[in-house]
């Protein structure tokens, strides 16, 4: 999953809407002084169209440090083999994503619908953040509860990983198997807390829908998002979406069958906080809309040419499952 930053710059607070974080080739995170875990400079970045302080309340009191993070090699980042030195969450025993296999079927979880709302979102924007692509969404456009969670959880963001090639790229693996993409739908948990900030670092704080993305039909949805990364090529990009986004274009058909587990952002700085929701089924998008991903540049545009690297294989390896319980809402 997600959170902060461009090569090398500090995120701030930005004035607006949610611009969010996720990851950047050297995003810098914050640290906390009082208790040395590292946390994000802004957990949400706000973009300068949108304002509501309710949901950041608490975001210019975390204080940043230099540390820099990337998936692959890069100078002066701790790439995903040092991420647990430089991130004392990513060395816990609920991180994500893991290899989803079989599973454990619940009947009661299977009993209990997963209820997903989301009213038809404006004022969207679009935003290279140097680790993935993302939309921001403006506050109360809607979300989930129900299925493994009974509280509130309200959209902020979504976003992508994928690979160079269609032979890998998602996060999650099923029996060893990748996917192209992995869409992730980022929620927060409204009844707990008062802002996005607050949440991402707290157990139960976050809920994020995990979809895969296969070769097929083209997605009418998702070519709002990709008919766009012209305009996002670099990072630190950010435009708005003058289409209305409908999310339940982005949505498998059955939404009923799906594994369930307690995990952790996938980026640092990979707080313990995400309860994951992942659809069996994959979403179809054709072959040129996947491939657009990999037309999207992890620096930023003016910088050093030999600097400039395709935005791919921006998803970690999977992790050990541990003694956590891995939920199925179907039997075979
Ligand atoms: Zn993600």
């Amino acid at each position: 999953m997600f959170l902060l930053g461009c090569v090398g710059e500090v995120v701030s607070r930005v004035g607006g809407a949610w611009r969010a974080p996720l990851l950047i080739p050297c995003s810098r995170v914050a640290k906390s002084t009082s208790s040395g875990a590292q946390r994000p400079t802004v957990a949400f970045l706000r973009s300068a169209s949108q304002a509501n302080s309710r949901f950041f309340s608490t975001s210019t009191s975390k204080k940043s440090s230099d540390m820099s993070w990337s998936h692959r090699p890069s100078l002066g980042c701790a790439d995903v083999t040092e991420w647990q030195k430089h991130f004392p969450a990513a060395a816990g025993k609920r991180q994500s994503p893991i290899d989803l296999t079989k599973g454990e079927y619940n009947e009661e979880l299977a009993g209990k619908a997963l209820q997903i709302s989301y009213k038809e979102a404006r004022e969207c924007t679009l935003v290279n953040n140097g680790h993935s692509v993302q939309v921001n969404f403006k506050p109360s456009i809607g979300g989930l509860t129900g299925g493994p969670v009974t509280d509130n959880f309200e959209i902020a963001q979504y976003h992508f990983h994928w690979g160079a090639g269609d032979d890998k790229g998602s996060e999650h693996t099923v029996d060893g198997k990748y996917y192209p993409n992995e869409l992730h739908l980022v929620h927060w948990n409204t009844s707990k807390f008062s802002s996005v900030s607050e949440a991402i670092s707290e157990p139960n704080g976050l809920t994020v829908l995990g979809i895969f993305l296969e070769a097929g039909e083209e997605n009418v949805e998702l070519k709002k998002i990709t008919d766009r990364f012209d305009k996002v090529k670099h990072c630190s990009q950010e435009i708005p979406i003058e289409d209305p986004i409908c999310l339940k274009g982005l949505l498998p058909e059955d939404t009923k069958s799906f594994w369930s587990y307690d995990g952790s952002l996938t980026t640092p700085p990979c707080y313990e906080s995400v309860n994951w929701i992942v659809f069996r089924k994959p979403i179809t998008v054709s072959k040129e809309q996947l491939a657009a991903f990999r037309s999207l540049n992890e620096a930023k545009e003016g910088s050093d040419p030999e600097q400039h690297q395709a935005l791919v294989d921006n998803y970690r390896p999977v992790c050990e499952l541990n003694d956590r319980k891995l939920s199925t809402t179907f039997e075979e």
